[in-house]
C-alpha cells in the first residue's frame, strides 16, 4: 500500500525536554512524494477560492509555505519570531506553557483586503497560529483558512481557532 503523509512523519522522544514526543517532519519534507504530497493535499480544500498570499509561521511554515505559495504562483510572507525580522514590524505577544513570546510580521507586508492562507506543520495549542491571525487582521489581511500537516488536538489548538470562528485543514493527527 501507498504511504500517506503521516507514514513519512517521525516522533522522537524527550526533545527539546524530556517528556516531549516532538513530530519531526523533516523526514516529510526529504522525501519527494511525501513532501509533494502534503503540499497538494495541504491545498486541497482551499482549490479554486482566490488566495493572494501566504503567511508562514517560523520555522517550518516557511519550508511549506513557500512550496505552497510558488505552487499558487501569489507572495510568500514570514510571520517570524521577536527581533528576526530586518524592516519596520508589528508584534503579537501569545501564551506559551511557561511565559510569553512575541511573533511579528513586517508592517508592510500585505495590502488591505488581500485573501491569506496561513500555514505551519503542527497545530498544538494554537497560541503560534492565533498570533499569526492577529497579525494578519491588523494589517487588513483576511485570513480565509489555516492549514497544518499535524493537528494535535488534545492540545486545544484546533477549539481555539474553531473559537475565532477559523477554517483549519490538517492532514494527520
Ligand atoms: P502552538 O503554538 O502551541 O500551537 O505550537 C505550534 C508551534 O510549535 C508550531 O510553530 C510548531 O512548529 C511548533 N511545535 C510544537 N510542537 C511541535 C512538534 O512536536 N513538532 C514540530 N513542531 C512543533
Amino acid at each position: 500500500m501507498q504511504k500517506a503523509v503521516k507514514d513519512y512523519i517521525r516522533t522522537i522522544a524527550d526533545f527539546p525536554h524530556e517528556g516531549i514526543m516532538f513530530r519531526d517532519v523533516t523526514t516529510l519534507f526529504a522525501d519527494a512524494r511525501g513532501f509533494r504530497m502534503a503540499v497538494d493535499q495541504l491545498l486541497h480544500p482551499f482549490a479554486g477560492e482566490r488566495i493572494d498570499k501566504v503567511v508562514g509561521l517560523e520555522a517550518r511554515g516557511f519550508i511549506l509555505g513557500g512550496a505552497i505559495a510558488h505552487q499558487l504562483s501569489v507572495g510568500f510572507v514570514p510571520v517570524r519570531k521577536k527581533g528576526k525580522l530586518p524592516g519596520r514590524t508589528i508584534s503579537q505577544d501569545y501564551q506559551l506553557e511557561y511565559g510569553e513570546a512575541i511573533m511579528e510580521v513586517h508592517d508592510d507586508a500585505l495590502e488591505a483586503g488581500e485573501r491569506v492562507l496561513i500555514v505551519d506543520d503542527l497545530l498544538a495549542t494554537g497560541g503560534t497560529c492565533e498570533a499569526g491571525i492577529r497579525l494578519v487582521e491588523r494589517l487588513g489581511g483576511e485570513v480565509i483558512g489555516c492549514a497544518f500537516v499535524i493537528d494535535l488536538p488534545d492540545l486545544g489548538g484546533r477549539a481555539r481557532l474553531d473559537a475565532l470562528g477559523m477554517r483549519v485543514h490538517a492532514l494527520c493527527a
